[in-house]
């Protein structure tokens, strides 16, 4: 677990537990024990903790979260980390951590807790706590302040913000920084000059400063307001923190292990714990095990618009060769620019080298002939949602390529089937459907239809992973899984609006919810024509949606797109998406109340939130009977990457079995009676209640 090895009075230190170094209670005894045995010989005059030569530690065992049942097991783990960090820090002997990769959270307490840091250049710093709903209970509290200084360290632990190695050493995070490979050499010559040990919890040079300190909780006090009141985690670092200035370190430290306790209690963080192991289980599909995925060294796309660019580029920011193909050369000479100019912003945004830059860019080439796509190992059509124009693009790919070749359809609504019924071999057309914008989404729905081979599913899952995506796999549909279960959601949005709710106060309730925004600011950003386009596929498929609100209908049919348009549901100013009141669709909502009998009305939030979010319930359900989704961990993922769903609710489906079952039943089973069949809960809903 933890490798043991001295030479010229060092004794080096090196974490040996594959995959991630992560640390668990076991290491922190084997690291205790490490600690007492350097510390008793005496040949050692230091001590040097390592990890890979690429990799430091990958923090804390999640796993360990999981096996919290109350406070007092909470305060168990907090402590057991506290203290054996405090003995690296008590180490008599100096103790350097050499670092590298991506140091976050635990790797990074642990990395705080010895008297030096040397990092290698590339290695990233974070305090990744927050995003868990928890706090940092290992003392990252209490030593990032000391090292960094108050205002850096809370909006470190607020926001999770990750700094470089150049700024860590600026802050005095580090204390030198060299090239990955020189780590362990750079350590030992910080030995040999026989550095007192400082131990970094009784450091003050950073604090001295009192209306700095004064101002760096004002400004954190203003990030916990700006956040939501389910997450406790924010008030319970700021206490923690502020507990370490104002009496002690140790104060401090017990202030982190009840705040860590009560975090761990809330459902928001239980919610996210939830979702960070379900993420990393989607790619595990219980068939596919014995599946080879096929290899990738050249793609290609076809359809160089807004979907074709984003695919392009997140396939050559994993460093993927790619030939696009349009048929238009001005589509092709628009999506070029939209990559460089994408790619030039995160040059300037210091978030991408300028070498990487280039040589991502040299793994694209264009083109309009279909002969130049011949060697591509995986092809993704990306053209307009069309069934003949589709059917035709997939025909070519076949003509073009070799028979190995794996066909993969970005179609956001078409059945697979009705595509697959053009080509010569079927069983190698797989779903990959991206969202937008494709390069900075991290869910890709992969779907399979009975016949598609097992490798062809298994490549499309090991492409998406390589993209730094998660794949979640799911059987052929229309729409799939998040279109299905999201449309619902944006159909009843309308409704309401047309029975009379204020458009802003049906975003707002969603908001409110925990939604970014609101399902008819996302609509005009997404575009009204593709919602009645997607619509009118969707619900030929499933009869209980019931009509799309005329509302929307008459919305495009008078040129009301949405943001491309500058106008939707709002109103926007050229170059700005703010939502603005805009007349012109009010007066198209009247019109269509008026020719309905209704007139505008005041619903209550709660309304707004329960009718919209039982009907993605209900239709998640259904999914699940369907089989379209394997798990119902898998369904939450896709909802809340693919659509924003919020995450400390954990996805549609937890949220549905924390209200309870027979609740979630109860109330369909009366808005069903107050607002039609849509409603109506499905066989399987009825089953599970009760369950
Ligand atoms: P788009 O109109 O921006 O781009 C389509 C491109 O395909 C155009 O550049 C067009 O010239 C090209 N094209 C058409 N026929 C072609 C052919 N025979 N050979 C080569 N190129 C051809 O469309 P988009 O928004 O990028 O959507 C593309 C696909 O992605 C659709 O199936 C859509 O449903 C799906 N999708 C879109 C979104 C989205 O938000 N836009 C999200 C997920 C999936």
């Amino acid at each position: 677990m933890i490798d043991y090895h001295v030479s010229d009075g060092v004794c080096l230190l090196r974490l040996n537990s594959p995959p991630l170094n992560a640390i668990d209670l076991a290491m922190l005894e084997a690291l205790r024990k490490a600690i007492a045995r350097a510390s008793g010989e005496s040949e050692v005059r230091g001590i040097v903790i390592t990890g890979d030569a690429e990799h430091f530690s990958a923090g804390a065992d999640v796993g360990l979260f999981r096996q919290i049942a109350s406070a007092d097991d909470a305060v168990h783990i907090s402590r057991a980390f506290q203290e054996a960090f405090a003995a690296v820090e008590d180490s008599s002997k100096p103790v350097v951590a050499a670092v590298a990769g991506k140091v976050i959270a635990g790797a990074l307490e642990f990395a705080m807790a010895c008297h030096f840091r040397v990092a290698g250049r590339r290695a990233r710093f974070s305090m990744q706590e927050i995003n868990l709903a928890i706090n940092p209970g290992a003392g990252g509290t209490q030593r990032l302040p000391r090292l960094v200084g108050p205002g850096k360290a809370l909006k470190m632990l607020l926001t999770a913000e990750t700094i470089g190695a150049g700024e860590a050493l600026e802050l005095g995070l580090v204390d030198a920084v060299c090239e990955g490979d020189q780590l362990i050499e750079r350590a030992r010559e910080l030995l040999r000059s026989a550095p007192v040990p400082q131990k970094t919890s009784r450091r003050t040079d950073k604090l001295g400063d009192h209306a700095a300190t004064r101002a760096a909780f004002d400004e954190a006090e203003k990030l916990a307001a700006g956040m939501r009141p389910e997450i406790i985690a924010p008030r319970k670092i700021i206490d923690a923190v502020k507990a370490g200035l104002e009496e002690s370190a140790d104060a401090g430290l017990v202030r982190e292990q009840t705040g860590f306790a009560e975090c761990m209690a809330t459902p928001a963080a239980q919610n996210k714990i939830y979702l960070f192991f379900a993420i990393r289980q989607t790619s595990k599909v219980p068939d596919l095990a014995e599946a080879r995925p096929l290899r990738v060294a050249r793609a290609a796309v076809i359809g160089m618009g807004t979907m074709g660019s984003g695919i392009v580029q997140a396939l050559i920011g994993a460093g993927v060769p790619v030939v696009a193909r349009d048929e238009d050369e001005a589509a092709l000479a628009k999506g070029t620019e939209r990559i460089q100019r994408s790619i030039q912003k995160r040059v300037s945004q210091g978030r991408l080298s300028g070498d990487r830059a280039e040589e991502m860019l040299g793994l694209v080439s264009t083109t309009t002939r279909w002969d130049e796509i011949a060697d591509a190992d995986l092809a993704i059509e990306a053209v307009f949602e069309d069934v003949d124009v589709k059917r035709a693009v997939l025909r070519e790919i076949e003509r073009a390529c070799r028979p190995e070749v794996v066909v993969a359809s970005n179609t956001s609504t078409i059945s697979l089937d009705v595509l697959a019924d053009a080509m010569d071999r079927p069983e190698r057309l797989v779903g990959m459907h991206f969202f937008n914008p494709a390069q900075r989404m991290p869910l890709v729905e992969v779907i399979r239809r009975a016949e598609t081979r097992s490798d062809v599913v298994a490549t499309a899952v090991g492409l998406a992973k390589r993209l730094r995506k998660t794949p979640v796999v799911v059987r052929n549909r229309e729409g799939f899984l998040v279109n299905r279960v999201f449309l619902p959601y944006v159909k009843e949005a309308f409704w309401l609006l047309e029975e009379g709710a204020d458009a802003e106060a049906i975003d707002r309730a969603m908001v409110d919810f925990g939604f970014p925004m609101g399902p008819l600011t996302l609509m005009d950003m997404a575009g009204l024509d593709i919602l009645v386009a997607t619509d009118r596929v969707l619900c030929l498929a499933f009869a209980w949606h019931g009509p799309l609100s005329q509302i929307a209908i008459r919305l495009v049919d008078d040129g009301h797109l949405g943001q491309k348009r500058g106008s939707g549901v709002y109103k926007y100013e050229k170059g700005d998406y703010t939502p603005h009141h805009s007349p012109s669709a009010q007066g198209i909502v009247a019109e269509v109340r008026a020719g309905q009998g209704r007139s505008p009305r005041e619903v209550p939030p709660r309304e707004i939130t329960e009718r919209l979010v039982l009907r993605m319930v209900s239709e998640a359900f259904r999914v699940m009977e369907e089989g379209v989704a394997g798990r119902e961990s898998d369904l939450d993922v896709a909802m809340t990457l693919g659509t924003g769903f919020p995450d400390f609710r954990g996805g549609v489906l937890r949220y549905a079995h924390d209200l309870g079952l027979d609740r979630v039943v109860g109330r369909l089973d009366a808005l069903a009676d107050k607002c039609g069949e849509r409603f109506s809960p499905c066989r399987l809903l009825r089953e599970r209640k009760g369950a």
